[in-house]
């Protein structure tokens, strides 16, 4: 490839394909490459028969920024899926979040009255500690007994791989209690699956911008280098610059996905298992998120597991020693002025899909104005 471009993109996530899209209605030539065999990053759904099997974990569009809302509109089209998952427990079905539904399983209580009194009942032997220790200490202060035991302390030991009394108890800041009846998890007054699948939002943001698949960045950094004026890099930033301060810890998940000949398994997309013996801590069943009629259904079951470079890094662990590395790798960072990092891995965040479109944006019009 002997053409030059403005901008080399690394990484044809949500992050990369938004900004590529930027700066190519913007007149700027970019490339996008990415080193999985698809774009889209861990918004990509793989299509079963009419079923888009979301493969890197169940993704939910749900935004408050206007803006943002509006932007992915120009490209897709979302439908109005609500998402109101549930918790089972030893066989019984808890609805979340914790609202009005809940409690009535629970405790029996029909009013909101009941059910803060109760709530207060419980809480009453924890809130003598001020400062809690840690996330089990935490949790009991907020919630309680029975909300402690049957929705935290199992499902998190699960997600963490370690004791609740081991975990920091800033994991949970506050305990999400509703007095209503209302199962919407989110708060967000903007909701939905795109129509269509997730893929159809990346192929519009990436329409008309060259993307090579299959590409690995590392493979060939000082070729990659050569070809654009500015890189725009979304992997992980430890990898970018050799693990010179270390590597930064993740934690992983493992997904089971499985085709069942029948038209419904569980009746509802999300349904976590929260309960120790049973080693996964959800089940999803993709075709709820967009009302499909098949006459067959696929599920996957989520595992999550301890990181080991090779596997797929999701989630970032916010300890003391990875936030110090990132400090020291944010500010080598700083002295390339012409590689930009943005996205989940090269920023070492969590971001919620409408966050990274924002980030993107953002990013890209900062660059338009240089
Ligand atoms: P990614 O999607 O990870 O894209 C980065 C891309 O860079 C990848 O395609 C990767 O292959 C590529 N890449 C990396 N290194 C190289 C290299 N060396 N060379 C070439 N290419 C490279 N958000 C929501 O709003 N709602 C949800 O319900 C939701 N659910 C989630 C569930 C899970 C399990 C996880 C982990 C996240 C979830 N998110 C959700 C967050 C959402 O996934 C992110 O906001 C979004 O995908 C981030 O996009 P990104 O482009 O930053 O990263």
């Amino acid at each position: 490839m002997s053409i030059s471009f403005d901008y080399l993109i690394v990484g044809a996530g949500l992050f990369g394909a938004t900004f590529a899209r930027e700066m190519h209605e913007n007149g700027k030539k970019c490339l996008v490459i990415d080193k999985r065999a698809h774009t889209g990053g861990n918004i990509y759904c793989r299509d079963e028969g009419g079923i888009h099997v979301h493969e890197y974990g169940a993704h939910i569009f749900h935004t408050d920024k206007e803006h943002v809302w509006q932007y992915v509109n120009r490209f897709v089209r979302f439908n109005h899926y609500i998402n109101s998952p549930l918790a089972n427990y030893k066989g019984r079905l808890y609805n979340l979040p914790f609202n009005m539904n809940t409690y009535n399983k629970l405790w029996g209580v029909n009013t909101p009255a009941e059910a803060k009194a109760k709530l207060e009942e419980q809480r009453k032997p924890y809130l003598h500690i001020t400062e809690p220790a840690n996330l089990e200490e935490q949790a009991l202060k907020l919630g309680g007994e029975d909300i402690y035991r049957i929705f935290i302390k199992e499902y998190t030991e699960k997600q963490w791989g370690c004791p609740a009394t081991e975990l920091p108890a800033f994991i949970i800041r506050r305990l999400p209690f509703r007095f209503v009846y209302d199962n919407n998890y989110f708060n967000d007054p903007y909701q939905g699956i795109p129509i269509g699948g997730y893929n159809l939002l990346t192929d519009s943001l990436l329409d008309g911008i060259e993307v090579k698949c299959n590409t690995d960045y590392f493979d060939n950094r000082e070729y990659f280098d050569s070809l654009a004026d500015k890189i725009i890099f979304t992997g992980c930033i430890d990898e970018f610059f050799n693990y010179e301060f270390g590597h930064l810890d993740y934690r992983s998940l493992r997904f089971e996905h499985e085709r069942l000949e029948m038209e419904d398994f569980q009746g509802n997309a999300v349904v976590n298992y929260n309960e120790a013996s049973v080693p996964f801590t959800r089940i999803i069943e993709h075709k709820h998120f967009e009302f499909g009629k098949q006459s067959h259904t696929v599920i996957t079951r989520e595992y999550p597991q301890a990181y080991e470079p090779g596997q797929e890094p999701y989630y970032p662990i916010n300890n003391e020693k990875n936030m110090e590395r990132m400090k020291l790798y944010r500010e080598r960072a700083a002295r390339l002025p012409d590689v930009l990092f943005g996205g989940r891995l090269a920023q070492y965040a969590y971001f919620d899909m409408d966050d990274t479109v924002e980030a993107a944006l953002l990013l890209a019009g900062k660059e338009l104005v240089v």
